[in-house]
């Protein structure tokens, strides 16, 4: 492919002239990584299909695995669905622009490359003043899954996106960290019932402040792995770094103590051994590499940190990650989610 152009954009004053150049290469069939509240994105027009290819070819994407379509303003979803229910509507209402994605009945201006043939779409509105401006500059729905390749974990900041995909796609804006830190979560509201089909920064604890009843996919709770998950990307590994990750759940004395003695038997035997805390535990571990994601009093911080930790390890050149878990409350749904993806499900649980 050819050169990457990186453009460095301001969110807090953004240069629209340098903002429209992206835009242009967007509505011409380019590929356009972009910073948004969630992870950046790989953005190309949604309604060209030739376009949306791309995208998948620089990721490595499995095309089974379908894509998400970003709109600027809430009425750019009418021509994108067959129909918006009452509790859509709702839901668009209270929640976009912010992290949270719609499952609703395509319309047959999706191109099938998009939701890899089924009859649904999947559709966002994002809040950061980058995503929303360009999608609105470049006046075309957009296409954007997270812009690492694939089953590395999501990038958090522009490095991430230079790193993973500089030379494999036209434009790269830099425009600071994510707030979020993890995707959005994405709900099914084709239902009688909203159903979470992968969980991210909307809780179900918010959705429940509006809906009477909110259901989660079973396959995506824990100990279900034989069930097949509703959203097709939700049965890749994903998220890994290099190491292989382990997650230690337990009391935090009792991990503290197992993770310990973990990390000495695999250093007699010759491993180099990365360790995943919080800021509570981490001076129980005597030096070596040791990253907190930050203090399990302020989850949304952890959350903004775990993918760039993971990321961090690659650089260390760990053979082996023992991770602590954290809460399941609100956000830490969503965090030992994508954790125990990165751990492939290897999770050691104690005094069990
Ligand atoms: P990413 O943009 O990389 O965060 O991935 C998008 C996620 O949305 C993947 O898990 C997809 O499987 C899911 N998704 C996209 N379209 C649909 C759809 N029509 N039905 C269910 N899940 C979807
Ligand atoms: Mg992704």
């Amino acid at each position: 492919m050819s050169e990457t152009k990186v453009y460095e954009i301001d969110p807090k004053a953004i240069d629209e002239e340098i903002l429209k150049v992206p835009a242009k290469v967007l509505k011409n069939g380019g590929t356009v990584a972009f910073p948004t509240e969630t992870v950046y994105g790989l953005g190309a027009n949604a309604l060209d299909e030739k376009a949306v290819k791309k995208i998948f070819q620089a990721k490595g994407r499995p095309s089974d695995n379908p894509l998400i379509v970003h709109i600027s303003k809430i009425e750019e979803i009418i021509p994108l669905v067959k129909e918006i229910p009452e509790n859509a509507k709702k839901l668009m209402g209270k929640f976009w622009p912010g992290p949270i994605t719609i499952i609703l009945k395509r319309s047959h201006r999706i191109p099938d490359v998009i939701t890899a043939g089924l009859d649904t779409v999947a559709i966002r509105m994002p809040s950061h003043p980058i995503a929303n401006k360009l999608i609105e500059k470049s006046q075309v729905p957009v296409a954007a899954p997270s812009a690492n390749l694939s089953g590395k974990p999501s990038p958090t900041k522009a490095e991430h996106v230079i790193h993973d995909l500089k030379g494999k796609v036209d434009v790269i804006i830099s425009g600071g960290s994510c707030d979020v830190g993890l995707e959005s979560t994405v709900v099914d509201m084709t239902g009688e019932w909203p159903m979470i089909l992968r969980p991210g920064g909307i809780t179900k604890e918010d959705l429940e402040e509006i809906f009477e009843k909110v259901e989660v996919d079973k396959a995506i709770e824990e100990g279900n792995r034989d069930l097949i998950p509703k959203s097709p990307g939700m049965k890749y590994t994903h998220y890994s770094p290099k190491a292989e990750v382990v997650i230690v759940e337990g009391n935090i004395e009792e991990t503290v103590k197992e993770i310990q003695k973990l990390k000495k038997e695999k250093e007699k035997i010759g491993l180099r051994v990365g360790i995943l805390c919080t800021d509570e535990t981490k001076v129980l571990y005597e030096e070596g590499v040791v990253i907190s994601m930050g203090s399990r009093k302020e989850v949304t911080t952890i959350a903004n940190n775990l993918f760039a930790a993971l990321r961090l390890f690659d650089e260390k050149d760990v053979d082996r990650i023992y991770a602590e878990s954290i809460d399941r409350k609100f956000l830490g749904h969503a965090v030992m989610n994508r954790m125990i993806k990165a751990a492939g499900y290897n999770v050691i649980k104690l005094g069990r």
